[in-house]
C-alpha cells in the first residue's frame, strides 16, 4: 500500500512556481531517493510533505490522512495547529545542518522531542534514547555534547533523534552535503540500515551510490516536475 500519495502537487513563493504538477506514491517500507539540480524544487517537495510549506495545490496524503486537511461532505477543510503538530510528529526529518540543541548532551537531544511531545516519562524516554544512540553507533557518548561530535556523528544523533518520535516516514534532506567526504559513509550506513530495517524513507541526495544501492525508487526533479521515475538499475547508470 502508499503511505505517501502525492497528486498534482503545486507550490509557489509569491509568484515564482516551484513544484508544478508534481505526482509521487511511496510505498510502505521502501526507499524513494529523489534527485535533480540545484533549484528544481526537492527541499521543498520534502517540506510540503511534512508541512512546512503549505500547498497551493494538489493534495499529499501520507498515511491515509491528508496533510493539513480533512475532507468533509467532499469538502476540504484545515486542520487546527494542534492536529496539524500531530501529524507532523509521525514524520522524521533530517536536514543538511543536524540542527541539534547545542546547550543539551546527546541523550537530552534524543529525549526531548519525545518527551516534550508525545508527553513519554522521562524513564521511558531515556530508555528509548539510550537504545537509539547505540544504534546510530554512538554508545558511550550519550553525556557529549554535539561540539564534541563529527559533523558525521551530530548527524547520526539527528537521525536518532527523529526516530525517538517512532515516526512512520522519515525525509532525508542531503543529509550528507555538509560533511566532509571521509564522514559520509557512516550516516549512509545508518541510513542503509534503517531501509533493510523496512523504515519508509524519500530521500533528496547526490549520492549516487547510495541511491542504486538502497532505493526501491528513484524520482528525478526538474524544474518542478518529475521527469522520471523507477528503478534504480533501470535509470542510474553503474559507475
Ligand atoms: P532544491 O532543493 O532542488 O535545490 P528548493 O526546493 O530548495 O530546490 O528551491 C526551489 C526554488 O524555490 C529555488 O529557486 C529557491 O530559491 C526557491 N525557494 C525555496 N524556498 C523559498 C522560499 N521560502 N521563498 C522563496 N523562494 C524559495
Ligand atoms: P535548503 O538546505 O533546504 O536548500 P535553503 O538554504 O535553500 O535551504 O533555504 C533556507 C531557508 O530559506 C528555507 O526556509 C527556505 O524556505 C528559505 N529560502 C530558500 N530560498 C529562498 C529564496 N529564494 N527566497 C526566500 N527564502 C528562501
Amino acid at each position: 500500500a502508499a503511505l505517501v500519495r502525492i497528486s498534482d502537487l503545486h507550490k509557489s513563493y509569491g509568484i515564482t512556481p516551484v513544484l508544478r504538477g508534481v505526482d509521487l506514491e511511496v510505498r510502505q517500507g521502501e526507499v524513494t531517493c529523489v534527485i535533480g539540480p540545484s533549484g528544481s524544487g526537492k527541499s521543498t517537495l520534502l517540506r510540503c510533505v511534512n508541512h512546512l510549506e503549505k500547498i497551493n495545490a494538489g493534495e499529499v496524503e501520507v498515511d491515509g490522512e491528508l496533510i493539513g486537511y480533512r475532507r468533509r461532505r467532499g469538502r476540504l477543510h484545515e486542520l487546527k495547529d494542534r492536529a496539524i503538530t500531530r501529524q507532523r510528529a509521525a514524520i522524521g526529518m533530517v536536514s543538511q545542518n543536524f540542527n541539534l540543541f547545542p546547550h543539551l548532551t546527546v541523550l537530552e537531544n534524543v529525549i526531548e522531542a519525545p518527551m516534550g511531545v508525545l508527553g513519554l516519562g522521562r524513564a521511558e524516554a531515556v530508555a528509548r534514547a539510550t537504545e537509539l544512540v547505540a544504534r546510530v553507533g554512538l554508545a558511550g557518548r550519550e553525556s557529549s555534547y554535539p561540539r564534541q561530535l563529527s559533523g558525521g556523528q551530530q548527524q547520526r544523533i539527528a537521525i536518532a533523534r527523529a526516530l525517538a518520535m517512532e515516526p512512520k516516514l522519515m525525509l532525508f534532506d542531503e543529509p550528507t552535503s555538509a560533511l566532509d567526504p571521509e564522514l559520509v559513509g557512516e550516516v549512509l550506513a545508518v541510513m542503509a540500515d534503517l531501509a533493510e530495517a523496512g523504515m519508509t524513507m524519500v530521500v533528496v541526495t547526490h549520492e549516487m551510490a547510495f541511491a542504486r544501492q538502497v532505493a526501491d525508487t528513484v524520482v528525478f526533479l526538474d524544474e518542478g516536475r518529475v521527469v522520471e521515475s523507477g528503478p534504480p538499475g533501470e535509470l542510474l547508470v553503474a559507475p
